[in-house]
């Protein structure tokens, strides 16, 4: 009794509620949806993800739309399905989600990393080519590693934050040199490129539905393309590399005939998750407007804090699933701040840790620290604001104001 009353005293005492950095926003639709779906008793992979990738592809403007439950399995299956393995190589920046490179080592290739732009944290195209001139040969045909005559494959351009990457001056290198192009648009989902829908920018784009992206559905994937080709090879890797799915095979006009044309994956998204990730579609419009203006808030209020913005290039449609921010103060540290913050209940989240600075990619790729500076840099000083479409802007105010209180010179 007497313990119960005291925390309730603290409790009480503090009475700002914990902030967190991200939370989904779920209405009544995707409720009345998901429910439908179980009564309908098809609850695995059948109309309503059918319905998902039409809508999904519509959206982005892509011929075709392949649902998985993850988007690292969108990106494995993207490399997969351009016959990636031993000897190949796939670069991609360090400055990413472990997923992005992780899927090319289950792949039995080599993930390589070129470093960032100090602006935009994607990667940086001319360090694309400088890496190629220096480190590679160039036959006319394809491109190898000098030493270990890796064959370069493919690149993975990452959208920081849900801003679109450099991608006419990626993909013009990656023609230059026969590559493949990889989108990780795991944060980009409804971001656009100088007109043009992220999703219809590489060969494959790979989106996540992950809990704290912009649209989610608990886990999920897309994959989007408009090779005919390889979305038939992802369909087909994505769910054991059956030849005919298993809505085909079971639903009344469907045949029980079917076969095993390769050792595929077990990718597929159910209806549950896609009867959630309709109505997140329904709604992305306005939770990316609803992000682009906490994002403008962040941006006026912060102005004049020792910190580095991120900054919005004109020529795209960032969708904002991060607020990173870089902390240039001499009195206090970024590890500093994000304690101080969580202080004041208010989550953080750092964006990213990276990738050769982490004990597998240093013991297996003999990384280490000075490798790629400008990641490192960054890395150091940056973390990721609270911004989700659910925040008040009594929330953003008082981020705002906790920043000003810290972070103010004297
Ligand atoms: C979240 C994320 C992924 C992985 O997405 P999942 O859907 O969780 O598999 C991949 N790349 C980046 C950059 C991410 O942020």
């Amino acid at each position: 009794m007497a313990k119960t009353e005291c925390s309730a005293t603290l409790e009480g005492r503090d009475s700002q509620p914990y902030l967190p950095f991200s939370a989904p926003s779920f209405g009544p639709q995707e409720k009345a949806e998901l429910i439908a779906a179980l009564e309908s008793d098809w609850v695995t992979t059948g109309p309503r993800t059918k319905r998902f990738e039409e809508e999904f592809a519509a959206m982005v403007g892509s011929q075709h739309a392949i649902a998985v439950n993850s988007c690292t399995a969108a990106l494995h299956l993207a490399v997969r399905a351009l016959n990636i393995g031993p000897g190949d190589v796939v670069i991609t920046t360090p400055f990413t989600f472990c997923a992005t490179a992780n899927v090319v080592v289950h792949c039995g290739a080599t993930p390589v990393f070129v470093d960032i732009l100090p602006g935009t944290y994607n990667l940086d195209p001319s360090r694309l080519w400088e890496w190629a001139a220096r480190g590679c040969h160039w036959n006319g045909s394809y491109l190898t590693v000098k030493g270990s005559g890796g064959r370069v494959r493919a690149v993975t351009a990452v959208d920081y934050a849900g801003q679109p990457c450099d991608m006419d001056e990626i993909n013009e290198w990656a023609q230059h040199y026969h590559l493949a192009v990889i989108e990780d648009a795991a944060h980009a989902v409804g971001a656009s490129y100088k007109g043009r829908s992220v999703g219809t920018l590489a060969d494959l784009s790979c989106f996540s539905f992950y809990a704290n992206k912009n649209m989610t559905t608990g886990e999920g994937g897309m994959l989007t393309t408009n090779h005919a080709g390889l979305a038939a090879q992802v369909r087909l890797l994505s769910l054991h590399g059956i030849s005919r799915d298993a809505w085909k095979r079971y639903a009344q006009e469907g045949s029980w005939q079917y076969d095993v044309e390769q050792p595929g994956y077990k990718y597929n998204l159910t209806d549950l998750a896609s009867a959630v990730g309709l109505h997140q579609l329904r709604k992305l419009p306005a939770f990316l407007a609803r992000r682009r203006m906490i994002a403008a808030k962040y941006s006026s209020g912060l102005a004049g804090l020792p910190l580095i913005l991120p900054s919005a290039l004109s020529d795209r449609v960032h969708a904002w699933h991060l607020f990173p921010v870089q902390v240039t103060s001499s009195r206090i540290s970024r590890n500093q701040l994000i304690k101080e913050l969580k202080q004041r209940r208010i989550g953080t989240s750092v964006h990213f840790l990276p990738l050769h600075l982490t004990t597998y990619y240093q013991r297996a790729f003999g990384h280490k620290r000075g490798d790629f500076p400008v990641s490192e840099e960054v890395y150091d000083r940056i973390l990721s604001l609270p911004l989700f479409p659910r925040m008040t802007d009594e929330d953003v105010d008082r981020v705002l104001a906790a920043m000003r209180d810290i972070l103010a010179e004297p």
